[in-house]
């Protein structure tokens, strides 16, 4: 709440109170954005209970195939998930980085290399590199679309851009990876401007059916980290 003006500065100094009125609704009229930390959703507010999802984060290695390259570091993954994480609080689900790995991207057989992007890029990351009860998310450096969703993984490429939209997220990275979690949490593409599974803007909403829809894939990550866990203390 604002203090009230004191009668007496408004009698005597009209001018001063125009612009103290002035300066107020300037301040109420800004858009707040992703990082104004006093910005909340209404349905964040609605307190949907958390669904925490694992993630193991892949900076991609390559001497052979520089577009699989990364130049992306340790502290660029915390921050781009941090706002991951404010984009998807609106639907109650929250991405805890299992682990960052320095992931080599295999070297392809000629007949490999002529497959189509997803299924070839897909094929550079070793299966053995990957988590079998978290979200894998792999950045690299180039590839044709921001990102995408193949096959259960998640592929960014770290040069991604997007055409900005009013109440947009600040950066691409964390709006692509969002997205693309999106399509792993079950979810199509909606193409309304500010949404976030509309394609190649900086939107970041979801209605109430994506939302369900995505805490429903999300809550069975959350059940098999538990039954892993679970393995884990029974067999040792
Ligand atoms: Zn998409």
């Amino acid at each position: 709440m604002t203090p009230p003006i004191p009668p007496a500065v408004s009698r005597r100094h009209p001018g001063v109170f125009r612009a103290l009125c002035a300066v107020l609704i300037v301040i109420a009229s800004v858009p707040r954005g992703i990082c104004d930390p006093a910005a909340k959703d209404a349905k964040a507010e609605a307190k949907l209970p958390v669904l925490t999802v694992p993630v193991r984060v892949h900076l991609v290695q390559s001497k052979a195939t520089p577009a699989m390259q990364t130049t992306m570091t340790d502290s660029d993954v915390r921050r781009i998930f941090g706002k991951v994480n404010m984009v998807w609080a609106q639907a109650g689900v929250h991405f805890q980085i299992e682990s960052i790995v320095r992931t080599e991207a295999a070297v392809l057989s000629p007949e490999m290399e002529k497959k189509d992007e997803f299924v070839r890029v897909h094929a550079m990351i070793p299966k053995a590199s990957l988590a079998a009860t978290a979200l894998n998310v792999c950045y690299v450096k180039e590839v044709k679309p921001n990102g995408f969703f193949h096959n259960g993984l998640i592929v960014v490429k770290d040069t991604a851009s997007l055409r900005a939209v009013e109440g947009g997220i600040d950066e691409p990275l964390p709006r692509v990876t969002s997205h693309e979690i999106g399509h792993a949490l079950s979810l199509s593409h909606r193409q309304d401007r500010t949404n976030l599974m509309a394609s190649g803007t900086t939107g970041f909403s979801l209605n109430d059916a994506e939302i369900q829809a995505a805490r429903g894939v999300a809550a069975k990550f959350q059940q098999s980290k538990a039954a892993g866990a679970a393995q884990a203390d029974s067999s040792k």
